[in-house]
């Protein structure tokens, strides 16, 4: 398991350190389910760590001093004005929270506490604002010539001439993004507004001094993450594999890191995108689902082993449409029965493990998701006794609670996600459909009310009938099956039919088999 992995070469590099896992975002609007492996990617590397017996803080900070750069589709279009602000002084939408930034990181707060993380979090205002930060900037301005070489060294970028590697909040707009510092005497500095500094925010072109300590004003991105490294004493941090591109942002920040603030590089942990339906997402662009909606979708331990079960390395393609749920739950439940020694499979075992919410994993009888879908949707059948037959022992109340949250499960995905196949109806009068029934096919479905008749009325030996009389008769699948479901739901596609005919009652079964069966009454009587 690839968190055994990298704890162990953590532990390797540093044996007998105190650790400090950090993470951090940027709240710049409802944030994206993609953001969630990396929270999801320390918790374990926390938890992995803590197991072996490290002293370890897992930290995450919600970068709440970055300027709005963009506006999200979702927003009012007067928030243009906010553009360069910083989001902590951003007012919040909707009435709600202290500031936009605090509205949108709490809803993302809320996801991954009921996954299961729960960091420290901290607010890059406040390392600002309580001068935290006061010894890192003075350290950037002393510095700032090195600190422009080693940007057009690795970076190949002249962005940092002639001014110095601070943003101030302009005392005259309140904008961050547009601001340049032009001088640095050891006490204050001397900044300018500039209307054409960046492309998506207009700065209003004051010209002002000011000290740049507590709060008054921030590092650049990649000064700032390598400060972040040196005053909270980060020791591992991992991030998109975006960051890792040679003469990217984590190549110069760990050159900041080292050179600047001589400071150690946190252990990296590269990892892949998350692509939610072949796209990568972003806060600001409505692309993709919101961390908020797939965490409604999904029971948290299942939203957690989507995430964790990959390699860092691996990218995630997830598109919860379709049969995506119902194999996801299968592969959930091989790992359950491997973390409780049913098989033999160590890997899966660990990754169910990582996969907990928190305290003991679930223990309870775990019906096949699909077949709890499927049973829900049968009129006559009561689902919960049909699963206590497969369990073959009374339910307990552990049992009771799986069973509870499946179905809550299945229902949420058979409203949002199932495509037609999984979702049916059943027909109370024989459909009028049936009359474009083949001949061949009326003969199929005589000959099944037969076997209806005289066969064990369970699903299994059923199915096995279905199959050998398709065979005998030499129909297509297509044929043979399509009969079945347009005579009894329908349409020309169902769930299994063996299975699903067994669950109905017999007597029903039969009379609609030999009715369908019948030659059509002509057209016109
Ligand atoms: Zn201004």
């Amino acid at each position: 398991m690839w968190v055994d992995l990298v704890v162990e070469e953590i532990l390797r590099e540093a044996p007998s350190h105190r650790h400090v896992v950090n993470d951090a975002k940027t709240p710049s609007g409802h944030i994206h389910v993609g953001a969630l492996r990396g929270v999801l990617l320390h918790d374990c590397v926390t938890r992995g760590l803590r197991d072996a017996g490290a002293d370890v803080e897992y930290i995450y900070g919600f970068d709440d001093y970055d300027p709005m750069d963009d506006l999200p589709v979702y927003l009012p279009r007067d928030y243009e004005r906010y553009l360069g602000v910083p989001f902590c002084n951003v007012p919040a939408p909707e009435g709600g929270g202290e500031s936009y930034a605090r509205y949108y990181a709490q809803e993302f707060i809320d996801v991954f506490t009921r996954l299961g993380a729960t960091p420290g979090v901290y607010w890059t205002s406040d390392l600002y604002r309580s001068g935290r930060f006061n010894e890192a900037i003075r350290i950037a301005l002393d510095r700032a010539q090195e600190i422009r070489e080693i940007d057009r060294e690795i970076r190949g970028s002249r962005g940092l001439e002639g001014r110095y590697p601070l943003h101030v909040i302009c005392q005259q707009c309140g904008r961050i993004g547009t601001t340049a510092v032009v001088a640095w005497d050891g006490r204050e500095v001397e900044y300018e507004c500039r209307p054409d500094l960046v492309r998506w925010a207009q700065g209003c072109g004051h010209r002002g001094r000011t000290a740049p300590f507590d709060g008054h004003a921030k590092l650049p991105y990649r000064v700032e993450w390598a400060a972040k490294w040196f005053v909270l004493g980060v020791t591992v941090e991992g991030a998109g594999k975006d960051h890792f591109t040679r003469g990217g942002t984590h190549d110069v920040a760990s050159a900041f890191c080292t050179r600047i603030f001589g400071a150690r590089v946190p252990h990296p942990i590269p990892y892949e995108f998350f692509l939610y339906g072949g796209k990568k997402m972003s806060s600001s662009r409505a692309v993709g689902a919101f961390a908020r909606d797939l965490a409604e979708a999904m029971r948290p331990e299942l939203l957690r082993f989507l995430m964790v079960r990959p390699h860092p390395r691996k990218q995630i393609d997830f598109d919860p449409a379709g049969d995506t749920i119902p194999r996801l739950y299968d592969e959930y439940d091989r790992a359950a029965e491997a973390a409780q020694g049913e098989a033999e499979d160590r890997d899966l075992a660990r990754t169910f493990y990582f996969s907990r919410v928190a305290g003991d994993p679930p223990r309870g009888f775990r019906p096949r998701f699909s077949k709890v879908a499927f049973l829900i949707q049968m009129p006559t059948v009561d689902a919960r006794r049909v699963l206590e037959r497969d369990k073959g022992a009374p339910y307990t109340a552990e049992d009771e609670r799986e069973l509870e949250q499946r179905i809550s499960d299945a229902r949420r995905w058979l409203e949002r996600f199932a495509l037609p196949p999984a979702r049916f109806t059943l027909q109370a009068e024989l459909p009028e459909a049936a009359r474009a029934l083949t001949d061949a096919q009326r003969q199929f479905l005589r000959r099944l009310a037969e076997i209806v008749q005289a066969e064990a009325w369970e699903g299994e030996p059923l199915h096995t009938r279905i199959h050998e009389l398709k065979e005998e008769m030499g129909l297509t699948p297509r044929e043979a099956f399509g009969a079945i479901y347009l005579i009894v739901l329908g349409k020309d596609s169902g769930p299994q039919a063996g299975w699903f005919l067994a669950t109905l009652d017999r007597e029903f079964v039969m009379r609609r088999l030999r009715e369908a069966s019948a030659a059509p009454a002509s057209a016109g009587e």
